[in-house]
């Protein structure tokens, strides 16, 4: 399993063994979803673009006392509905390209789920597993004075991302406010509950993702209780969904981390199974019945497949051997176009990233209000909260995807985009 990792020149879908770059992938899904509305391709064009990409140079000293100089990027893509927002990756493949198409899908993202921001996402290039505690301090205050007139509470928010997490976004909501004078908890969301953050936060997209399964499980008229789910990683996406969907009464019949798969066919306890927060790369030591490795988990006999870890998994190699009737996407970006077309094709319905996994922004975005308003949600609003956004957009979503007879992508896709091209067109362009 590895990030995408390439430069951002378009290549020919049917190169499968190339890994698509999220760009590319990005920029392909946007020119298919624009073919089906009658938008402005001069807005179009806009949309293919970033406003703009910071890349800056991060040194750290490490305990050693050596120091070392990492790269940090925020691609800001567009900001017309709102400030832009979205995640910070610690991850050894992030480049400026794969920080430009998540940016793009945050766009989206935001609009699908109609709140009031547009797309960014930002990372360093780093394996955060090879730095100590200190060291990661160290790295996240450098990068965020690197990037302090770039971020603000009303102009670009991060969230945590791929090796990132609420103590990360702790520190970096203490450089900005020390170097700003004043404590600003609306900078950055993903915080600690104690200094801000949201209750609920940290398990929000996990929740999405079992709420849209459990609505799309509906949509097929199958019942849930007769479902089988696996679900590929078991962090902060996939955990919370495998255990919520067990909850709701589905069979999770597999769940992996970056060391292998655990399978049971009659269900796994998916609260005896540590989640990477609980006990990290841990899930082997549950005692199931078999093992398997990632890959062979996305070719399961199941009806509900989750990719929840990392992109590019579902690509032209693998998709005409996947055997599961739905795919809910966990993972931003797991589907390659060209996997996408295959499942096309083979008529497996898969509901989008933008969609799915949208309930982390979505209670990013109740916490940016309790920040400004300086009043905490209790856990159940956020809950009660989040699931009337989650069923608002899966309805939205469903009526394009009926009325235009377009997959659950470009439904998703000409919702968002609709809303941005006017709002692009209300408000023109200048200077
Ligand atoms: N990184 C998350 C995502 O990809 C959350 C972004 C946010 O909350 O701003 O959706």
């Amino acid at each position: 399993m590895s990030s995408p990792n390439s430069e951002g020149t378009d290549s020919s879908p049917s190169q499968a063994s190339v890994p698509e770059s999220a760009l590319e992938t990005a920029r392909r899904q946007l020119d298919r979803a624009a073919e089906h509305l009658e938008i402005d391709p001069n807005v179009v064009e806009r949309l293919r673009y970033p406003t703009t990409v910071h890349e800056v140079t991060v040194p750290i000293e490490r305990d050693d006392g050596t120091v070392e100089v990492y790269t940090g990027y925020r691609a800001q893509h567009d900001s017309v509905r709102g400030p832009y927002k979205g995640g910070l990756r610690y991850h050894p493949d992030v480049t400026r390209d794969e920080c430009v198409g998540l940016s793009m899908w945050m766009t989206w993202k935001c609009a699908v789920m109609d709140l009031p921001f547009g797309g960014a996402k930002g990372g360093v290039a780093v394996n955060p597993k090879a730095l100590s505690l200190d060291e990661k301090e160290r790295l996240t205050r450098r990068f965020t004075q690197e990037l302090r007139t770039t971020i603000g509470p009303m102009k670009d928010i991060p969230a945590p991302d791929m090796g990132t997490d609420p103590q990360t976004m702790a520190w970096v909501m203490d450089a900005y406010s020390m170097q700003e004078g004043e404590t600003i908890p609306g900078v950055v969301t993903g915080k600690p509950p104690i200094i801000g953050g949201s209750k609920g936060r940290e398990t929000a997209p996990g929740r999405s993702v079992a709420i849209i399964a459990r609505e799309a499980i509906d949509y097929l008229s199958w019942d849930i209780e007769e479902t089988t789910v696996a679900v590929q990683g078991f962090g902060s996406v996939g955990a919370p969904a495998a255990r919520l969907l067990d909850s709701y009464g589905a069979t999770v019949v597999a769940v992996s981390d970056v060391n292998g798969a655990i399978y049971d066919p009659d269900g796994l306890d998916t609260h005896d199974v540590p989640t990477h927060e609980e006990e990290p790369e841990a899930v082997l030591k549950y005692d199931a019945p078999e093992t398997l490795s990632n890959e062979e988990l996305l070719e399961l006999d199941v009806d509900v497949l989750i990719p929840a870890a990392v992109g590019n998994v579902l690509t032209g190699e693998n998709a005409d051997s996947v055997r599961a009737n739905l795919i809910v996407e966990g993972a931003n970006g797991p589907t390659t176009s060209i996997a996408d077309t295959i499942f096309a094709d083979r008529g497996i319905p898969v509901v989008p990233d933008i969609l799915a996994n949208a309930g982390g922004v979505t209670v990013s975005y109740f916490e940016w209000l309790q920040d400004i308003n300086r009043r905490a949600w209790s856990l159940e609003r956020v809950h009660d909260e989040l699931e009337t956004e989650m069923i608002r957009a899966w309805e939205t979503v469903q009526a394009e995807h009926e009325s235009r007879g377009v997959p659950w992508r470009d439904a998703a896709y000409t919702v968002a985009l609709s809303r941005i091209a006017d709002a692009h067109e209300a408000r023109g362009l200048w200077p």
